[in-house]
């Protein structure tokens, strides 16, 4: 099964992507995460696209497509889980092409909706453990013990550098004007199903597991 995570950022993708890893053996495919890696491993890419994140713009699709495409040649059979990407309409093209040249069928997007108060909330609580990835919240997930992750009991404890308030505000700006037609471009190839996100994460996920039943 492969399908799309479509939703604003913090809208809980990567926490109910990494679930779905978890539950279904599925690829986690995060053009976000991949974006990061280069960031750290300092290649020319990662230094290019640095400060656009930062910003939070949208890096050039160019960059975003020859990612992915990378991992799709690599294969896998469990199912694909696309995070945080296609963002504009010209990656949905690009993807659409991409898997039908190597046979891969797209099952279903998930729309996840939240609104702007409860994205700001999330956004501005996160923090991810650098050694599993596992994604926490000063809130609403904190850790058990203070600054170890429970997964793997790791004390790098990392926040984003582009999860703050003016990033933010752009990150979203970017989201309503580049990404959000995207619901209307699945919803027209009758791929798209919409959950509310708002729900905690044990329903959004019972939502999900609805939509991919
Ligand atoms: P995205 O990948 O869409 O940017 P994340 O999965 O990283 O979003 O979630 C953003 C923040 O919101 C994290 O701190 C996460 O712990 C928290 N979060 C995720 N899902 C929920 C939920 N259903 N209810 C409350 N908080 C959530
Ligand atoms: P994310 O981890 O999904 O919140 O993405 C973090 C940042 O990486 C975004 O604000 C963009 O700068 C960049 N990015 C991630 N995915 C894409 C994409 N599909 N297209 C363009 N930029 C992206």
């Amino acid at each position: 099964m492969n399908i799309i995570l479509l939703g604003p950022p913090g809208a809980g993708k990567g926490t109910q992507a990494r679930r779905l890893v978890e539950e279904r053996g599925m690829v986690q495919l995060s053009t976000g995460d991949m974006l990061r890696e280069a960031r750290t491993s300092g290649s020319e890419m990662g230094k290019k696209v640095a400060a656009v994140m930062d910003a939070g713009q949208l890096v050039t699709d160019e960059i975003v497509i020859g990612l992915i495409e990378e991992k799709i040649l690599e294969g896998n059979s469990a199912g694909y889980i696309f995070d945080g990407f296609p963002r504009t309409l010209g990656q949905a093209d690009a993807l659409n092409a991409l898997l039908e040249r190597n046979g891969v069928k797209l099952d279903t997007v998930v729309e996840m909706q939240v609104d702007d108060s409860a994205l700001v909330a999330r956004i501005s609580g996160r923090f991810t453990c650098g050694n599993c990835g596992e994604v926490y919240h000063d809130e609403t997930k904190p850790t058990q013990a203070d600054g170890v992750c429970d997964e793997c009991g790791s004390t790098d404890l990392k926040r984003r550098a582009d999860d703050n308030a003016e990033s933010l505000k752009t990150r979203l700006m970017e989201y309503y004007k580049k990404t959000s037609a995207l619901v209307g471009y699945y919803y027209a190839r009758g791929e798209l199903q919409s959950v509310d996100g708002l729900q905690g994460v044990e329903e959004v996920a019972a939502d999900i597991s609805k939509a991919l039943a």
